[in-house]
């Protein structure tokens, strides 16, 4: 077996990453091509309109997979498109009299705002469909020559019954869809319901590009295979989206690759599963339809959001309720208060071999979870049974100060993944033009009023005191007298 981790430092601790294989329905041990960079392909947004939370519960699957795989010293090469043309994104251009380009931009800017204030890593390339267009009547070129397409009215189709494996991904039987069934939804002639456009011949009117193969615009499924192969080669480490993209998309992007190449597309295939809202499909008719700053407009926090988004694994339904909001918005309390309290608490000397061993074992477990197919319930649950303990040590007098030091460290080892500690929320609402107008106190104004009153406790001028413990929490600061003398405060 190759070994996954040979790019991890030597007599380092082996992990084994499993991830679960659609192609194969199976749990299967990740082995990169090169022993220690994964190349991945994610299928980014249509930039129509705001991504909205079922597309981000793709996209945060997606970050805690780059964020897990860095953290086992993977180097990662990771590529994303944006579908930058579509018939939507046409007709929404020509409507409001702009260029394709002008339309799509603002709605590339707020992806990437979006992806910002969840704390979701950049991948390596983000690729626009507009800028390959090139690579694309490249791949059909090359399609056409392996007698893979038909022409018809200008426009290219792939031939799907000259490629008997399609359908491996999905396991759909393709027997079962007669001509006539819409499979692809457009309104191009086509000799089978099942073939699929690669290049659309131009509508009157509509923005088209001159080219090799005639003039026209690609097809969607073109745009990714040929983006991909493009920036990682021909095979793929890993390929991910979410799971109503295995048919007919990724199936289709098997297809277009393999046809032209002969070689695998993707080693490993993963899916996220649906986000439901209130236990139903989301939907605009229903009303329940959000986009980020939609819940950002409704008061939440971006590290709420995306606690919740990341604490379900990523293969099961996620459930997008009230409930879960709260309790998200309170577990991220739960982290910040505690990694707060092991900074300040003025803790006895010197360090205590069980709380070290304490330590040790969550983030054995925080790592094993991961390692086991992205398992972040497991993973957390590791993380708030470590808070629940240290906490009750810290009660009873049993948790020293180089224990301190070593939880801290575990809790930053285990914010590479979760990115929710750092209480930056205000901040980033702000910049998206949500939040409070008014400017808060800065950190440092709040601890030298909280010095001050220190000062005046000592002096026993009580009074002075009160009045500075009212202007801070006049200002939204909360302060909370430890018993042992040190005073822990947060903003509201
Ligand atoms: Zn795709």
């Amino acid at each position: 077996m190759v070994s996954l981790l040979a790019g991890k430092a030597a007599g380092a601790n082996m992990t084994e990453i499993k991830l679960h294989n659609t192609l194969t329905n199976q749990l299967e041990t990740l082995a990169p091509q090169k022993p220690d960079e994964v190349k991945i392909y994610t299928c980014g947004p249509t930039v129509y309109a705001y991504a909205h939370i079922g597309n981000f519960r793709t996209f945060m699957f997606q970050d805690v997979l780059r964020r897990f795989l860095r953290s086992q010293r993977l180097r990662l090469l990771h590529v994303m498109n944006v579908t930058d043309v579509d018939d939507r994104i046409i007709q929404n251009a020509a409507g409001a009299g702009v260029s394709i380009r002008e339309y799509t931009e603002k709605y590339i800017q707020a992806f990437l705002e979006d992806m910002r204030a969840l704390n979701l890593e950049q991948p390596e390339v983000l690729a626009r469909a507009t800028e390959h267009i090139e690579d694309m009547v490249a791949l059909i070129e090359r399609l056409q020559k392996k007698g893979l397409t038909y022409s018809s009215d200008g426009s290219i189709y792939f031939r799907i019954a000259k490629y008997p494996a399609y359908g491996k991904l999905s396991k759909i039987d393709m027997g079962g869809i007669q001509a006539g069934a819409r499979v692809d939804v457009d309104r191009y002639e086509k000799d089978d319901a099942r073939d699929f456009a690669l290049w659309k011949a131009p509508k009157p009117g509509e923005h088209f590009w001159e080219s090799r193969i005639g003039p026209g615009r690609p097809g969607w499924h073109i745009e990714c295979s040929a983006m991909a192969m493009k920036y990682l080669g021909d095979t793929l480490d890993i390929h991910a989206g979410g799971v109503d993209l295995a048919f007919p998309h990724h199936e289709n992007e098997i297809a277009q690759s393999e046809g032209a190449t002969s070689r695998p597309f993707a080693k490993v295939w993963l899916h996220s599963e649906h986000l439901l809202i209130e236990g139903q499909k989301m939907s605009k008719s229903l009303g329940n339809f959000y986009t980020l700053r939609d819940l950002f407009a409704r008061g939440l926090k971006p590290s709420t959001v995306r606690f919740l988004l990341l604490s379900v694994p990523y293969r099961r339904q996620l459930n997008f309720t009230e409930d879960g909001l709260l309790q998200a918005q309170n577990s991220v309390e739960r982290l910040r208060n505690f990694v707060a309290r092991l900074k300040t608490s003025n803790l006895p000397t010197g360090s205590d071999e069980k709380n070290a061993a304490r330590i040790a074992k969550a983030e054995a477990d925080f790592e094993a979870a991961l390692a086991d197919d992205l398992n972040t319930a497991v993973a957390l649950a590791a993380i708030f049974d470590l808070v629940r303990d240290a906490n009750t040590a810290m009660d009873r007098g049993e948790f020293k100060q180089q224990d301190a030091m070593r939880a801290v460290s575990a809790m930053e080892k285990f914010d590479l993944i979760l990115a929710v500690i750092a209480d930056d929320d205000e901040a980033k609402l702000r910049k998206l033009g949500f939040g409070k107008a008014e400017e808060r106190l800065a950190a440092e104004q709040v601890e030298a009023l909280i010095e001050q009153r220190k000062t005046a406790k000592a002096a026993r001028d009580f009074k002075r005191a009160d009045a500075i413990r009212k202007q801070l929490t006049d200002s939204g600061i909360l302060l909370e007298d430890a018993k042992d003398g040190s005073v822990r405060w947060k903003y509201k």
